[in-house]
């Protein structure tokens, strides 16, 4: 066993969700009440694998952070990291783990792992998985290993990178997956093994001061007409993500609100089924991948529509210039994979 001063360093930052979930009445339902502290303690052989510090950040349901509470946390964390801190953990409800994770993937650059991790079952249930996965994410914090991954999930003892990873079940322990890449690794006894490594995203870096603008998430779905696209400049949108059929489309008869809404704000396209990417050039009916793009919509390529929305709203708080953020959410784009035949 290593000694206990040579274990690295690893900060636990508590956000709320399940993990930190209890119940405030004693027939009412839980909600998060749970500190830093609190998870850590409950966990005694934590203090084998790291020298564990703690900092309740957020007490909320996951559905209740926004991109801003994220680019701050980011900074946090930075701050945390230039202090010497070996890894990060971050713990929070599973609900909107996708985003989070892929948005903190985008903000920090360094090497330094970056891990977040929640619960299905709350601390109430009969085998709750708070636990098991807290001590998971921190082997995978304090893991050299685990250098320069970019952020990535830790959950059922898997290691999901975050601009893949999906929660695809309500309540299933295993509802983290990637479906379009499977799992970088996994955490066994005291290892952590990686299978394979992602490239590293692109990264886009923000002051205190830019403001993440509200950038709109439409789902097409049987016998739309496009409406709604009419509405999102009035309503203060800056930008949208269109999650289309298949491979990228909208009904024909939406079309030309795609194209009046491109007019407005950046439109990024992108896939409802969940895995894959918006082709280029397959299909030429109106509402068609290729009739979209050449009204210049941005493909969000193999992004899934609630990540192309982070990395839109980023790149939108980075940079007032339209064509500056298109510019910047493109990088983040085309460095989340390696691809032939561009
Ligand atoms: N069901 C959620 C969770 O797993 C609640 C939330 O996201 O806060 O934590």
């Amino acid at each position: 066993m290593i000694e206990s001063a040579s274990r690295p360093r690893v900060l636990v930052v508590s956000l709320g969700g399940t993990i930190a979930s209890t119940p405030v009445a004693r027939d009412g339902g839980v909600v998060p009440q749970l500190s830093a502290q609190d998870l850590v303690a409950a966990v005694p052989g934590l203090a084998d694998v790291a020298r564990v510090e703690t900092l309740s950040y957020r007490q909320v349901p996951s559905g209740d952070l926004t991109l801003a509470d994220v680019v701050a946390l980011a900074r946090t964390i930075a701050h945390h990291l230039d202090g010497g801190v070996d890894g990060v953990v971050v713990t929070q409800g599973t609900d909107t783990i996708e985003e989070t994770s892929f948005a903190l993937d985008v903000l920090l650059d360094g090497a330094a792992p970056v891990v977040v991790t929640g619960a299905m079952r709350n601390p109430t249930m009969a085998s709750p998985d708070g636990p098991g996965n807290l001590v998971a994410a921190v082997k995978v914090a304090a893991s050299p290993h685990a250098r320069a991954l970019g952020c990535v999930v830790v959950m059922n003892d898997e290691v999901h990178a975050a601009r893949f990873v999906r929660k695809t079940h309500s309540s299933n322990l295993a509802t983290f997956r990637s479906p379009n890449a499977g799992p970088l690794g996994w955490v066994a006894e005291e290892r952590v093994r990686l299978v394979t490594r992602p490239t590293r995203a692109a990264t886009i870096s923000l002051t205190a001061r830019d403001d993440v603008p509200p950038v709109a998430l439409v789902t097409c779905a049987l016998g739309d007409d496009g409406r709604l696209l009419e509405r999102l400049a009035a309503l203060g949108y800056r930008g949208a993500v269109i999650e289309g059929f298949g491979a990228g489309h909208v009904p024909g008869v939406m079309a030309s609100a795609v194209e009046a809404l491109v007019g407005e704000m950046p439109v990024v396209l992108c896939s409802r089924t969940g895995a894959g990417e918006v082709l280029n050039h397959t299909y030429g009916f109106v509402g068609s991948e290729s009739d979209l793009l050449s009204r210049d919509v941005v493909s969000g390529g193999i992004l899934d529509a609630r990540k192309a929305r982070v990395a839109l709203s980023l790149a939108l708080a980075a940079s007032a210039d339209r064509a500056r953020a298109v510019e910047l959410f493109v990088r983040v784009r085309d460095s989340l994979s390696a691809s032939g035949g561009d």
